[in-house]
């Protein structure tokens, strides 16, 4: 089952880090199972592909940063094509934006063959004096021992050359390291009825398929053969989801102190979350298995990790931008820190907060002026208004329903609270 393989796939991630080169270990015991989703939720995460047409091109998301990656194939496993690849880093580029509001950007190319190890490959990449030295390298192919075929992907780290400096630099990682993601491009998320076969034998899931539960009936989804339990996950909302996914959450394990449990809704995550190191939504009483799909299964405190690792100083980008990610929603995007409330007036308390130049989806508006948005909260459920005056509202507004005001609370505030302070390049407030 894939969404186990994936907290698998960095269980040895830790020990490789700090023992690169070391042979890798096997991978330990599964953690506990999750629990089925009993209800199904609209995907939390825009998707380019055929249920949203894309053609809106009048906001460009503003990017807080730019996390650059070169993409190498191994030809020995799996022949990515330069456009896959670009899709899928765009995919992956809208996960990453709508929780940290950080980009990807794919900077080189690369197709291999006859490659002799997934560290030799990036060593031979980097002696090969690339024009720009990426924040990381993701590497398409089944991996070292076929490791990224069988779990999704893995991750480690790699010392960039003499006096290279990377603008995300993890606490956790020596100084100047490359982040390496391998990923199994075709990798087939919640597969039903194959085994260890490349083809299905079964009408229904067999040797641990289905989150261990033999006997599910599989459906046909995204050209193969899917458990009907996972049909409505977000990570199978596109062919590509759990290939974007995994490259988000191999990519981010770096930034987490403790490899695979910084998984979410460990309990070292859970204890962490209640220390208040994240200002992110967690539901640490039950298992949410939408929550823990938009977090990419990832512990919520790491996206803030990865956020304030970023010092823009040591880099400067030397390539061109590509088009910016276009949604086909409606959109606010804000020209300064400000609240997000429980109404749309100044007299309702705050919920969360939203910084300069962070952008979320429009759910709803207000009956009347001034105008208020009701917008989602990034990787949750929740919802919570913003003023009109805090930035700028564009897409398809035209459609966009007029939402009720909740009662207002019974002592309002007499004056209005100050905003947070806007960011600086060396001390970034946490979301
Ligand atoms: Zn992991």
């Amino acid at each position: 089952m894939k969404s186990v393989k994936i907290l698998l796939s960095s269980l040895t991630f830790l020990l490789l880090w700090l023992l690169a080169g070391c042979n890798l270990p096997e991978p330990g015991p599964p953690p506990p199972l999750p629990p089925t989703p009993t209800a199904t939720q609209m995907p939390l995460i825009p998707s380019i592909g055929p249920e949203f047409p894309v053609v809106l091109p009048t906001l460009p998301p503003v990017s807080r940063g730019v996390f650059t990656l070169a993409v190498l194939v191994d030809l020995n496993s799996e022949p990515v094509t330069r456009d896959q690849a670009r899709s899928l880093v765009t995919e992956a580029s809208q996960i990453l934006f709508v929780l940290t509001d950080f980009t990807y950007q794919m900077v080189d190319f690369q197709e291999t063959r006859n490659v002799s190890g997934m560290d030799q490959m990036v060593s031979d990449y980097l002696a090969g004096s690339p024009a720009t030295i990426p924040n990381g390298i993701i590497i398409f192919s089944f991996g070292d021992d076929n490791r990224a075929k069988l779990y999704g992907g893995y991750s480690f780290s790699h010392p960039g050359p003499g006096g290279f400096q990377n603008a995300f630099q993890s606490p956790y990682a020596p100084e100047g390291s490359v982040y390496i993601a391998v990923i199994h491009f075709g990798h087939r998320f919640s597969q039903c009825g194959y085994g260890d076969s490349d083809t299905p034998v079964s009408s229904v899931s067999i040797d641990g398929e289905c989150r261990n539960q033999s006997g599910i009936a599989c459906v046909p989804k995204n050209g193969y053969q899917m458990c009907s339990n996972a049909v409505d996950d977000l990570y199978a909302s596109t062919p590509t989801y759990f290939a974007a996914a995994t490259f988000v959450h191999e990519i981010m394990h770096p930034f987490g102190p403790g490899g695979d449990r910084d998984h979410y809704w460990t309990r070292e995550c859970t204890a962490s979350m209640a220390t208040g190191v994240s200002r992110r939504p967690y539901n640490s009483l039950t298992f949410d298995q939408f929550e823990s799909n938009s977090y990419v299964e990832m512990c919520p405190f790491v996206f803030d990790n990865f956020v304030n690792s970023y010092q823009p100083t040591v880099s400067v980008p030397t390539v061109t931008p590509t088009a910016p990610v276009i949604f086909s929603i409606p959109t606010f995007t804000f020209s300064k820190n400000a609240f997000c409330r429980k109404g749309p007036s100044v007299a309702y308390e705050d919920v969360t907060a939203f910084l300069q130049g962070q952008s979320v989806q429009i759910d709803g508006r207000n009956q009347d002026e001034p105008r208020w948005w009701w917008v989602l909260i990034p990787a949750s459920s929740g919802h919570c208004w913003v003023s009109d005056s805090t930035g700028s509202a564009s897409g398809p507004l035209d459609g966009v329903k007029v939402v009720s005001a909740p009662p207002l609370p019974p002592s309002p505030t007499p004056t209005a609270t100050p905003l947070p302070p806007t960011p600086t390049p060396t001390a970034t407030p946490k979301k």
